[in-house]
């Protein structure tokens, strides 16, 4: 559960070499905390797995767009996936280069589009006719040629949480594998666009490898069909997706994830693109919490604490589970705890039935935290968000300072004549 770069030393637990009570004392909480190490790690294991091929690793920027955490890939040399104009910036903001960034996203902006083609991007991954027409319009406007690639929905049920599966027929992502053909050789006619590459991504958090090689398979019928007709494609972009472990359930790792893949692909020599999100970044996170009080009705134990749902939203959106520990194990008897948050929703929980040694004050770790928990995270009930820490073997460095209250409110205007 605990992964490279967290550990308990006796009975605490360690960020690196930063016993994380002092953290808590320092900065407060709630808390996110990351590991470089952790991050750099698992990005390397991409590295090494596709080491034999022509590849590009595109970091899902949304899993985690703190700037740092995009610094530490970037110096890594890794290539960005972004889904709006906004990402785009940060990326630039923290190193990343624009020729290693491609674009997804199911509804660009002509903003976005115009922006990306300025800054120069590897790739845009279209989603629909419509889109690749807008697009070629947007280039030839701006005297440019924009790389593309057609993003194709397989079909392919990727057999986890219905939000997070993209690659069905009746999703909203992508352009259906029977009509992509005809799409490619109008692509070619158009002005403006030039097909380089195919593009998939079939959902998130994926605990076997069986869909994604049935989606390699019907990829390379549609790239063989292609050939026939003279289309050649640079690099086929096989998205994000890969699971982790939250709990002890089987996962598979990114090496055999990588191999399996690469196995079906012997004898062709086409750039492999990758846009891992999840499996890079979330373990290498915690969110530290702690209890504010407990409370005990006739069938339950509730555990009080300072973070909720706006902090760390998994738990109420996709009833997901995350691992919640003690940062310093103690002595005692323990309960089944429901622990939840300040905020007024029954939504609002962390983890429900969790056998835990619990008093007030105590600093909980909620362990896998390092994706989709940031930035998902909202001011609903006013709350500031969490400051962001990351770890560098013995520096905590705040990667984000705490919001403040009065910048909630910071763009509102009262009505003028509530002012006399
Ligand atoms: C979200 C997303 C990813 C990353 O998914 P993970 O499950 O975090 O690896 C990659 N590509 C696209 C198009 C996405 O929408």
């Amino acid at each position: 559960m605990i992964e490279d770069g967290f550990e308990r030393r006796a009975q605490t637990l360690f960020c690196e070499s930063i016993n994380l009570e002092h953290l808590a004392s320092t900065h407060g909480t709630p808390l996110y905390v990351y590991s470089r190490r952790a991050i750099e790690r698992a990005y390397m294991r991409y590295e090494t797995a596709l080491a034999a091929r022509r590849h590009l690793i595109c970091y899902a920027v949304k899993a985690n767009s703190n700037l740092a955490v995009l610094n530490c890939l970037a110096r890594l040399g890794a290539g960005f996936d972004i889904v709006s104009g906004g990402e785009l910036e940060r990326v630039i903001a923290a190193g990343g280069e624009p020729s290693k960034i491609v674009f997804s996203g199911v509804c660009k902006s002509p903003e976005d589009m115009r922006q990306a083609l300025t800054a120069g991007i590897r790739c845009f991954n279209v989603e629909s006719a419509a889109e690749l027409h807008q697009l070629s319009a947007i280039a030839c406007e701006e005297n440019k040629i924009a790389p593309i690639s057609l993003r194709v929905n397989p079909d392919v049920d990727a057999r986890t949480h219905p939000y997070i599966s993209t690659g069905l027929k009746d999703n909203k992502f992508g352009i259906d594998i029977a009509l992509a053909p005809e799409l490619y050789r109008q692509a070619l006619l158009l002005e403006g666009v030039h097909p380089i590459g195919i593009d998939c991504h079939i959902g998130s958090q994926l605990q076997s490898i069986g869909p994604f090689t049935d989606t390699l398979e019907r990829l390379l019928v549609l790239i063989e069909a292609l050939e026939q007709e003279g289309i050649t494609l640079e690099h086929l972009d096989l998205g994000g997706g890969l699971g982790v472990a939250y709990g002890n359930e089987a996962m598979p790792s990114v090496k055999d994830y990588i191999d399996a893949l690469t196995a079906k692909l012997t004898g062709r020599d086409i750039a492999l693109i990758f846009e891992p999100g999840r499996s890079i970044v979330a373990m290498a996170g915690i969110m530290l919490t702690r209890v504010n009080s407990l409370k005990s009705t006739q069938d339950k134990h509730f555990a009080l604490v300072d973070a909720a749902m706006n902090d760390l939203i998994r738990p109420a959106l996709y009833s997901a589970w995350q691992d919640i520990v003690p940062v310093t194990q103690r002595e005692g008897e323990s309960r089944r705890w429901d622990v939840v948050g300040p905020v007024c929703e029954t939504g609002d929980f962390l983890g429900k039935d969790r056998q835990l040694i619990l008093s007030p004050g105590d600093l909980l770790a909620v362990t896998g935290a390092g994706a989709y928990g940031f930035v998902m995270a909202s001011n609903y009930n006013s709350r500031p968000r969490p400051a962001e820490i990351m770890v560098d073997n013995d520096t905590a460095h705040v990667v984000r300072t705490r919001e403040t209250r009065s910048q909630l409110w910071a763009g509102e205007q009262c009505l003028p004549e509530a002012i006399q």
